[in-house]
């Protein structure tokens, strides 16, 4: 058994209450480790560790926080197999996706860190502006750190969604309090042990407990200076309405698929059953739902079942495609939203299939517009497909979502793909690909119910300082 403890100032403790919750496998059931539960004690421990610890770090050379960074990315890589075989264990994700988001995490940790080395900060001439010709005034443009900032991640991806957050927070200055997901804060742990490692003490903190129970009383803290979440977008609306403090949210997704009369049938296929399918559905930015034009649909369908039908299902420590979703509440959800479809008189792809929380993939031929899974977010392996008579009845069906992730246009024609590129209201368009966050350079963000600011190396850094100006007077 793994039993996480909860950091506070560099030292390790169990909950002040004695509570813990045991952590199980969602794929078997067997009992994994145990997560502590932190009282509001050890919040308010934590969040006065994290100021205090906020001078010394933000004064801390960049050059000896890059070295800093450079540890803790070669200890992820050095540890990537333990890492990610506990992932696997916590969250059902397949081996070499865990592999993949340990090796993704080191290289952002990396990459944030010789960004900010190389960043230079700003002057501006005051002379440029009408009635300040006289005084020769220059400014000096310093960025620094917003304080302690608030890091909550979710389930899907306990490493990746973590350091995205922690990495840039702290190369930028700021000092953390990182909660993790429950399912998930294992993972969670042995990140927050290795950036703990080599960080002077209080410069992460790491809390563990319900989200439900604690969550409030952490967004509401006094000694907080922003807060960086990713997780549903039922939870990032409760954030915004209680929060005294700026905030990066990173929301729920429907990410919807468009395919063009003019598109290459076959690779639009096989780039839409990875994005919808691949760890079996459960990521923001999975493929949700999938627009065909009708001149196409029947040899669009018939391979889309073909490639569906090749995915394999099992135990993700052996690569299985699909394995079970995080609990059974998940997997009921889907049972729902399929059933619906059903009723409503969607063709689904051969028999549904579930066992417990294993869901099996199926594809729904939707014909009813008002079929909730063509809307709602699935997070499961089951892909609803409608038929559109033209781009526009497309572009006006995904923009009803009230969802703003990212888009996908499938079409050989480029004219076609910009056009629908630029009336897409989400954040992200994928030409010819399936939905992706990253490359990590890349800016990431959702707009509508899909979040608020936009992440990214740079973009994190930057949403996580301010402007500090100091104006020299000749
Ligand atoms: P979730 O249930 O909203 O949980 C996310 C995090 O918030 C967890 O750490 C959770 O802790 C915590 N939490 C729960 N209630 C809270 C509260 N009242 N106050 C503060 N924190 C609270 O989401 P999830 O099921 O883990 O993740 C799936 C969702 O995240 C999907 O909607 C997905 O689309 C979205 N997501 C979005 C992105 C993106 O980049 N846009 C990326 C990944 C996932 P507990 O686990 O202890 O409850």
């Amino acid at each position: 058994m793994f039993n996480s403890k909860i950091i506070i100032g560099g030292d390790k403790f169990d909950s002040k209450d004695s509570k813990r919750v045991v952590i199980k496998s969602p794929t078997d059931g067997s009992e994994i480790g145990t997560t502590e539960l932190a009282t509001k004690e050890q919040v308010d421990e934590a969040f006065k560790s994290a100021k205090q610890a906020k001078d010394g770090w933000m004064n801390t050379p960049l050059y000896e926080k890059y070295q800093i960074f450079k540890k803790i990315s070669d200890e992820l890589n050095e540890r990537k197999q333990e890492i990610a075989k506990l992932i696997t264990e916590e969250i059902s994700k397949p081996l070499k996706d865990s592999i993949s988001e340990v090796e993704r995490s080191a290289d952002f940790i990396l990459s944030v860190a010789e960004l900010k080395r190389s960043q230079n900060g700003k002057s501006n001439s005051g002379d440029s502006m009408k009635g300040y010709l006289k005084n020769q005034k220059t400014s000096i443009v310093e960025m620094i750190p917003v304080g302690v900032v608030l890091c909550i991640s979710p389930f899907n991806y306990p490493i990746n969604l973590s350091v995205s957050k922690i990495a840039p927070a702290l190369i930028g200055g700021n000092t953390v309090v990182f909660k993790p997901s429950s399912q998930g804060s294992l993972s969670g742990y042995i990140l927050a042990e290795i950036f703990n490692k080599y960080l002077p003490s209080g410069v992460i903190n790491f809390i563990t407990g319900a989200g439900s129970e604690i969550g409030d009383y952490l967004i509401e803290h006094e000694d907080l200076d922003m807060i960086n979440f990713t997780g549903s977008t039922e939870v990032g609306q409760h954030i915004k309405k209680i929060s005294k403090v700026p905030y990066l949210l990173e929301l729920g997704g429907k990410d919807f698929a468009i395919v063009s009369n003019n598109a290459n049938i076959e690779k639009s296929v096989k780039q839409i059953v990875q994005g919808a399918f691949s760890y079996s559905g459960q990521r923001c930015t999975a493929v949700k739902s999938v627009l065909v034009i009708d001149s196409i649909y029947e040899e669009f369908m018939t391979m889309l079942k073909e490639e569906t039908m090749k995915l394999t299902v099992g135990n993700p420590i052996d690569n299985t495609n699909i394995s079970c979703l995080i609990n059974m509440k998940a997997a009921d959800f889907a049972e729902e939203l399929a059933n619906e479809a059903i009723a409503k008189g969607a063709k689904p792809s051969w028999e549904p299939k579930r066992e417990d929380n294993l869901v099996y993939p199926l594809i729904l031929e939707v014909s009813d517009i008002t079929t909730r899974i063509l809307f709602e977010e699935q997070f499961a392996p089951i892909l609803p497909v409608y038929k559109v008579s033209s781009i526009d009845e497309a572009i006006h069906l995904a923009n009803r979502s009230k969802y703003g992730l990212q888009a996908d246009v499938f079409t050989n024609d480029i004219n076609e793909a910009f056009n629908m590129a630029r009336k897409l209201e989400v954040g992200t368009v994928q030409i010819n690909g399936k939905s992706d966050r990253g490359p990590d350079n890349f800016p990431f963000l959702g707009i509508k119910a899909s979040g608020s600011g936009t992440q990214g190396i740079e973009e994190s850094i930057k949403a996580m300082q301010r402007e500090k100006v100091i104006v020299i007077n000749l």
